[in-house]
């Protein structure tokens, strides 16, 4: 019914809304769950996690981006980093809004058809009370850290599971990484918000992000350090996406081991 689910590791599960490829991931404790991640609260994702488990759920958020919260309406309250509460502007929304208007007066793409679009890029957020997530979220026999990681947006966060050794990066580390969502994040300070991280991922075995369903290795981290410390040097292609503040452009970092890196960043945000 549109939400796969994998067991990744002991008490843990990787639920994926197929149609947008984007996962969320289950953490089960002795006494509560964690849910991070929300997706789009389609695929009857709310009846995928009765059967997998009848703990009380704690849902929370890798950062407050669509595909990520707008299943938030599921759940009573949501966990997000401060620095992405919904009372601090959401300013992806104006984002999407300002490419929407674009292509409503520049094109001749049906109303209709950016509208539909528009309404998938923009946050909706209800009934649900908004929190700030905490250092830890404790789940019996298991806690889980929580690593503040501002760049993808500024309250992105990691989750440190040490009992799988896994970290749940949401959108904070990819091989497409998308800096102009936040366009106060410049790339070489963003290498160093992970450098900072990297004492506290001694540990960690594997990645999982939100938008590939396999799992990065550690050795990501390094490699990603390395290519947004020199994104910008090499080769770079402009997305043809119009309606943002500055042009988009796509910087390629090739990785020995990892392949081709990209950045999508404002030129801004490469100096
Ligand atoms: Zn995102």
């Amino acid at each position: 019914m549109g939400t796969k689910i994998k067991k990744i590791a002991q008490d843990t599960f990787m639920l994926t809304y197929t149609p947008m490829g984007v996962n969320q991931f289950l953490l089960v404790g002795e006494q509560k769950a964690l849910l991070i991640d929300t997706g789009y609260g389609k695929g009857g994702l709310d009846k995928k996690l009765k059967k997998l488990t009848s703990l009380p759920l704690i849902a929370a958020n890798s950062h407050l981006h669509p595909d990520h919260s707008n299943g938030n309406f599921l759940f009573e309250s949501v966990f997000v980093g401060e620095a992405d509460l919904p009372e601090r502007g959401m300013p992806s929304n104006d984002l999407a809004r300002g490419v929407a208007d674009y292509y409503l007066h520049n094109s001749r793409i049906p109303k209709a058809l950016i509208g539909k679009i528009l309404k998938l890029g923009l946050m909706r957020p209800g009934q649900e009370k908004y929190l700030p997530l905490e250092d830890v979220v404790e789940l019996g026999g298991r806690s889980v850290k929580v690593l503040p990681c501002p760049g993808h947006t500024p309250g992105s966060c990691l989750f440190l599971d040490e009992n799988t050794a896994s970290l749940f990066a949401g959108d904070a580390i990819n091989g497409a990484f998308w800096a102009f969502t936040s366009p106060q994040t410049n790339l070489k300070e963003y290498a160093e918000v992970w450098e900072s991280l990297k004492p506290r991922l001694q540990g960690v075995k594997r990645l999982w992000i939100s938008h590939h369903r396999a799992p990065l290795d550690a050795g990501y981290i390094d490699a990603f350090i390395k290519a947004l410390r020199t994104a910008g040097a090499g080769e770079c292609k402009l997305v043809g996406i119009k309606g943002t503040p500055e042009q988009v452009n796509i910087y390629k970092v090739k990785d020995e081991k990892f392949g081709t890196l990209t950045f999508w960043a404002y030129p801004s945000q490469v100096r």
